[in-house]
């Protein structure tokens, strides 16, 4: 989670993720959301991290992703679709919306539940939110949805 926060400190949306190699533990790659840079409302760290996966030609389902935040609803899509080992996130859904960052309000297991995909990846929740709630409660009093 450390290393997904550094991400995340890198963007001007503070979410960030990793992919672990669920073997060795080792962190292979990662992403931070760039929807202000590119314009892209897709570019989500999780998404930006399975498509950097993907151009290098990594195993997903053979990895975990580590995200400073709960798996949007697209992002949680993607993860499943990805079939990914496992996600471990920080802040949840329903903080972020504490904290008045708009959200999607559904969480990642409610989405996972639905899915009719083999490979169910494995969930951890709340995930050292001692280091990924400040990302957030610093964004208390901005206007606008977060992406
Ligand atoms: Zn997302």
């Amino acid at each position: 989670m450390p290393v997904a926060v550094d991400w995340a400190r890198q963007a001007r949306w503070p979410f960030g993720a990793v992919l672990v190699d669920a073997g060795s533990g080792a962190v292979v790659a990662g992403s931070c959301n760039t929807t202000d840079n590119t314009g892209d409302p897709t570019a989500h760290a999780e998404v930006n991290l399975l498509r950097k996966a993907t151009d290098a030609g990594l195993d997903l389902p053979s990895h975990v992703v580590v995200t400073t935040a709960e798996p949007c609803a697209m992002c949680a899509g993607a993860l499943l679709w990805a079939k990914v080992r496992g996600v471990a996130y920080g802040t949840s859904v329903a903080k972020l919306i504490s904290y008045g960052i708009s959200q999607i309000d559904v969480s990642f297991t409610a989405i996972a539940q639905r899915s009719r995909l083999t490979g169910h990846p494995v969930v951890a929740c709340n995930v050292r939110p001692d280091l990924t709630d400040p990302l957030y409660r610093r964004l208390i009093g901005e206007t606008g949805d977060a992406p």
